[in-house]
């Protein structure tokens, strides 16, 4: 059933079944292959943990009513799948998980979208190793995040992805790892592909969660795990121009989760304190 190039050890759940490999589950003629309804959920297992799998579960089905479709899974089952289908894997292995809905048919009473009632589920799992947090560099992007008026930006929808990706491209053509993003009113939203915080004499600031990007699971987990160690966090607005002048930044994401970064444009960071005791406090919950 697998199809395309090579891809590490992955398994579907679809229709009732596991099946291994990339099963041709969306036709020329399905729904999102054409118009793009789809969401999306990612969480990680790796040393035999997965933190806020949970959450991860609840924010897909979120994610689907947000884009007019009908889930078709409580997040319960979501997750009893997902624990299922890590007995398909070495119980160390790094894993990405990711539950999945897609529109397979138009909705004939609509000039376009997707038909809710054709809402499809799969959940895939794959080997992803984690990556070690040696540091990434990141620079300023031309693009700009949607506001919830121009994009669906209160879920995590596949087709907000082609936007960051042009801003991840435009970093790596210039030689850095990932972008910060900025809203349109000219204020920090994110990275690329992660939230992304700043400290400034002990105290960690993250840009508002002002619904025009991901405010993610990690960032959250992460602010409560700072908090609750007594080091102050602050949501709030934030400019390109007050990361220029932080003591560290670091990044916050299910993927690589806490990541430092260790350029800034031309300016070197170190990874810093604030850095460092959230991700030992990530782990330290990860392993509870
Ligand atoms: N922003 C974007 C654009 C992302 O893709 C992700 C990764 N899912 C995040 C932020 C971080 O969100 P979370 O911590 O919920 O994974």
């Amino acid at each position: 059933m697998a199809h395309g190039t090579p891809i590490p050890k992955t398994w579907t759940w679809y229709d009732g079944a596991w099946i291994e490999g990339n099963p041709p589950l969306i036709g020329p003629r399905s729904h999102a292959f054409w118009l793009g309804t789809s969401v999306f959920d990612g969480a990680r297992a790796f040393e035999g943990v997965t933190p806020d799998l949970d959450r991860h579960c609840a924010r897909v089905n979120r994610s689907a009513e947000a884009v007019g479709l009908a889930p078709t899974m409580r997040d319960e089952e979501i997750l009893e799948l997902a624990r299922d289908g890590l007995k398909l894997f070495d119980r160390d292995a790094a894993l990405y998980i990711r539950p999945s809905y897609w529109g397979e048919d138009d909705d004939p009473s609509l000039v376009i979208g997707a038909d809710p009632a054709s809402t499809r589920f799969a959940l895939s799992l794959w080997e992803a190793p984690m990556h070690e947090p040696t540091g990434i560099s990141v620079t300023l992007s031309r693009f700009r995040r949607p506001t919830i008026e121009c994009m669906p930006t209160n879920a995590k929808a596949g087709c907000l992805y082609p936007n960051n990706a042009r801003a991840a491209r435009e970093a790596r053509d210039r030689g850095f790892d990932n972008a910060m993003v900025l809203d349109l009113l000219g204020n920090v939203a994110e990275l690329a592909s992660a939230n992304v915080f700043m400290v400034k004499d002990g105290i960690a600031m993250t840009p508002s969660a002002n619904g025009t990007y991901l405010a993610g699971i990690t960032r959250a987990r992460v602010m409560d795990l700072l908090r609750k160690a007594g080091t102050p966090v602050v949501e709030k607005t934030l400019r390109y121009e007050d990361f220029l002048a932080a003591d560290e930044m670091f990044s916050t994401g299910n993927y690589t989760k806490v990541m430092p970064i260790t350029r800034f444009e031309t300016r070197a960071l170190e990874p810093g304190p604030v850095y460092r005791l959230a991700r030992r406090l990530y782990w330290d919950f990860a392993h509870a």
